[in-house]
């Protein structure tokens, strides 16, 4: 089982997007992929088809019953999603109050951790969308993640966010014993205007390392597949949108070969 977080601080910047059309790819090449919710706005439950205000439990109820967690108890709160390999750890309003209940509990950035061990002969891929805070859920999700993933607008402002992240990334990686490896995604590229290319050459001047060489192109339809809830992958796999996307996964699995081949 392998483990995506996609996380940026910021909002609006395609992590949910990202999420969502990586696992229909992902799904549709036959890998069985779980999406974890880790926003208590819970876009991507509503993206599926579920409303995170009257969910009961969901990913909630990790914190609370981590004492007593099992592989039943696990796959008990997961749904099934309309799409084959594609199942929903289902976010609820009530993981915006995480932090207040379980902050000063010891061993609580490990919960994701222990879940998802659980239940890792179920799923090839844990795509786990991150809050644009910094806090428990987060903390979780860089914990357990094999690669993150950070997909950043291209425009001047967005650049300060991804600044943000990648300091948040260095504190975490000293509690891990491991390095964590992030790839950087230019995301809303419109490449008539020239905040877009001014960030796309920012982006390649200061992260030429761990930068994706592609980029995701502005693309109405992402919108359109949102309102459907449908990946766009699925709904129009020939969309430019979709094509990005798909040359983005393919990049991520032959870096994830390589990585397995030299290690
Ligand atoms: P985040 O999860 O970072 O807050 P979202 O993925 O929800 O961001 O995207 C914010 C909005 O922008 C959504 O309405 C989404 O449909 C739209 N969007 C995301 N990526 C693109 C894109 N490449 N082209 C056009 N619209 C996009
Ligand atoms: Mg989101």
């Amino acid at each position: 089982m392998k483990i995506w977080a996609i996380a940026n601080q910021k909002g609006g910047v395609g992590k949910t997007t990202t999420a969502v059309t990586l696992a229909g790819l992902l799904a549709q090449a036959g890998y069985r992929t779980l999406l974890m919710d880790a926003d208590p706005h819970g876009s991507m439950s509503v993206y599926l088809g579920h409303d995170p205000d009257v969910m009961q439990g969901g990913l909630y109820q990790l914190f609370h019953e981590i004492d007593n967690l099992s592989t039943a108890s696990v796959r008990d709160i997961l749904l099934h999603s309309e799409y084959e390999n594609i199942d929903l750890m289902p976010a609820s309003s009530s993981m915006a109050a995480l932090d207040r209940q379980m902050g000063t509990r010891g061993g609580m950035g490990l919960v994701f951790s222990k879940a998802l061990q659980l239940i890792k002969e179920d799923y090839d891929f844990v795509l786990i969308d991150c809050p644009p805070l910094l806090g428990i859920l987060m903390v979780n999700a860089l914990a357990v993640c094999d690669e993150l993933l950070v997909p950043v607008q291209t425009e001047f402002l967005a650049l300060k966010g991804l600044e943000r992240i990648v300091h948040t990334l260095n504190m975490i990686m000293q509690s891990r014993n491991e390095v964590l490896h992030y790839t950087v995604i230019p995301t809303l590229y419109d490449r008539r205007t020239r905040a877009s290319r001014g960030a796309l050459e920012a982006l390649q001047e200061q992260y030429p390392e761990t930068l994706w060489p592609g980029v995701i192109p502005v693309d109405t339809q992402f919108r359109e597949a949102s309102r459907v809830g449908a990946p766009l992958s699925m709904m129009s796999p020939q969309t430019r949108g979709a094509q990005a996307y798909s040359n983005l996964l393919e990049y991520l699995l032959s870096a994830d070969q390589q990585a397995a081949a030299n290690s």
